[in-house]
């Protein structure tokens, strides 16, 4: 059964330069098994990130279903708090990294308590071992566990998209997507956040969203790729198995 499933996914925005509509999807569908790291490579504009942000529940489709773990989410549901809880839990086992490392902290925040929230809905943690728990994520992605205390904006690119790295997997996610993980870095920095990511596939069964322009990049890291283009995704671009 399919970790994830996209099915028919349609997006419109109102569009300010004629006044009408710009479909930024179209009946567009993925599915991710489990473990599995499937890439997805377009020109800009092509509809990507909006896909990632519907996947992610940051954003709503017009039309199409999203289900992972085997849970939907209607919207119009009327749901018990006990009900409500288990989807969130469910639903946490979706993580999402940006392209700015920064549109995962809230300024305000530090850094340790960004990765925190990850903990919500998890049993077993009070404060201390929580902190704890931190402590170890920053040292796992490389970095001092003193940078608990800093805010994002403290940090290099580099060191800020660490940190969300950390924040995205302290919830021990099933699947991670990651929009343009890397475009926002120099080379060198890239390669680091890249062997990371590799590292936590080799060491967790953590399924992957991979969304890149780089295609050597995505063809080292995927097991399957497609291609999207306005707003649809096209062919199936590697399909072997490594
Ligand atoms: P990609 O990630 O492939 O570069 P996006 O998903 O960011 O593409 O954008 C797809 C199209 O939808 C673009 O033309 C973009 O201008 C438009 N778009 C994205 N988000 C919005 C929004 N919030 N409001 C209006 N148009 C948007
Ligand atoms: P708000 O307090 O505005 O409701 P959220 O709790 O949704 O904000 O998110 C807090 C911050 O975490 C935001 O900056 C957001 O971009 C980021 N974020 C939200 N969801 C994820 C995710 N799945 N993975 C990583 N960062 C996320």
């Amino acid at each position: 059964e399919a970790l994830l499933s996209v099915q028919g996914v349609s997006k419109t925005y109102p569009d300010p330069h004629s006044k009408g509509e710009f479909q930024a999807l179209s009946n567009a569908s993925i599915d991710v098994m489990p473990g599995e790291c499937v890439g997805l490579i377009g020109p800009s504009g092509c509809g990507k990130s909006t896909l990632a942000r519907i996947i992610a529940r940051l954003e709503k489709a017009d039309q199409g279903s999203v289900t992972f773990c085997g849970q939907t989410v209607a919207a119009d549901k009327k749901l018990s708090l006990e009900a409500k809880r288990n989807l969130r839990k469910t639903w946490l086992g979706m993580q999402m990294i940006f392209q700015n490392p920064e549109a995962s902290f809230s300024p305000s925040m530090s850094i340790g308590d960004g990765i925190r929230e990850g903990l919500v809905y998890q049993e077993g943690y009070d404060r201390k071992s929580a902190k704890k728990r931190v402590s170890e994520l920053l040292e796992a992605v490389g970095l001092p566990a003193s940078y608990a205390s800093k805010r994002c904006f403290e940090l290099s690119g580099g060191e800020c998209q660490r940190a969300a790295i950390a924040r995205a997997i302290i919830a021990s996610p099933r699947l991670l997507i990651c929009d343009e993980p890397t475009s926002a870095l120099d080379v060198t920095v890239q390669a680091r956040i890249m062997e990371l990511l590799k590292e936590l596939r080799k060491e967790t069964n953590t399924a992957f969203l991979f969304i890149t322009h780089n295609m050597p990049l995505m063809s080292e890291f995927c097991t399957r790729a497609y291609t999207m283009r306005a707003g649809t995704i096209e062919a199936e671009l590697i399909s072997d198995s490594k």
